[in-house]
């Protein structure tokens, strides 16, 4: 199994880019990717280099061949990509990064310091924790608009629609928004969820501009 493609993603030819399973470890080439030591909060860290580059929980890059490389089970792994301007970013958004609104905080960064339009953006929301599965305490649930909380005896968040709510608000338009709709904690011969599994096992996400 490779790892799996936004077909919305695929659209921008200079791209490259997957969401991991729990089939590939980690798929991109260790010599040009940059990583994080991703730590639930809402830092963005520009990089130029490969390599480990501190806490945080997203990377944005403007240089060729470098893949930014998010790690999650059951959090949301955001890929963006400036289709004009060549710039691309990773965010890992769990619960308390999506709370922080990290996703809206990184195309903030893409416009502030990089020039970007977020007309030209397009984004993949990937696999996470749905709905279905994401129950939670009414003081996590109480941090998320209130149509991204199914209500009932315990409320479920839908993480992927509140990530979807702060590109929209940012000004991403929703034609260019690809959520891929697949739960990891259902989903148990693709995918790692913590939440299932209790275990240590992660997903590579990652993007890149040019060739892999
Ligand atoms: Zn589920």
């Amino acid at each position: 199994m490779s790892p799996i493609r936004s077909s919305l993603l695929d659209k921008v030819p200079w791209l490259q880019h997957g969401f991991g399973t729990r089939y590939n470890g980690a798929w991109t080439a260790p010599d040009r990717t940059a990583r994080l030591h991703q730590v639930h909060a809402a830092t963005i860290v520009t990089v130029t280099v490969p390599g480990h580059h501190g806490d945080g929980d997203a990377l944005l890059a403007t240089s060729p061949e470098l893949w930014l490389e998010i790690r999650t089970a059951d959090c949301v792994p955001v890929l963006i990509a400036d289709s004009r301007q060549k710039r691309v970013a990773a965010v890992h958004a769990g619960w308390r990064g999506t709370a922080a609104r990290i996703t809206a905080a990184t195309v903030a960064e893409m416009v502030r310091t990089h020039g970007s339009r977020p007309e030209d953006l397009l984004a993949a929301v990937g696999p996470c924790i749905a709905t279905c599965c994401f129950e939670v305490g009414e003081e996590v649930a109480s941090h998320f608009p209130a149509h991204t909380v199914r209500s009932g005896e315990r409320p479920h968040v839908d993480l992927a629609a509140a990530n979807v709510e702060q590109l929209k608000k940012s000004g991403v338009p929703l034609e260019q928004i690809d959520s891929l709709c697949r739960c990891t904690m259902c989903e148990v011969d693709v995918f790692h969820s913590f939440r299932r599994d209790k275990a240590l096992g992660r997903m590579v996400s990652a993007i890149a501009i040019g060739p892999a």
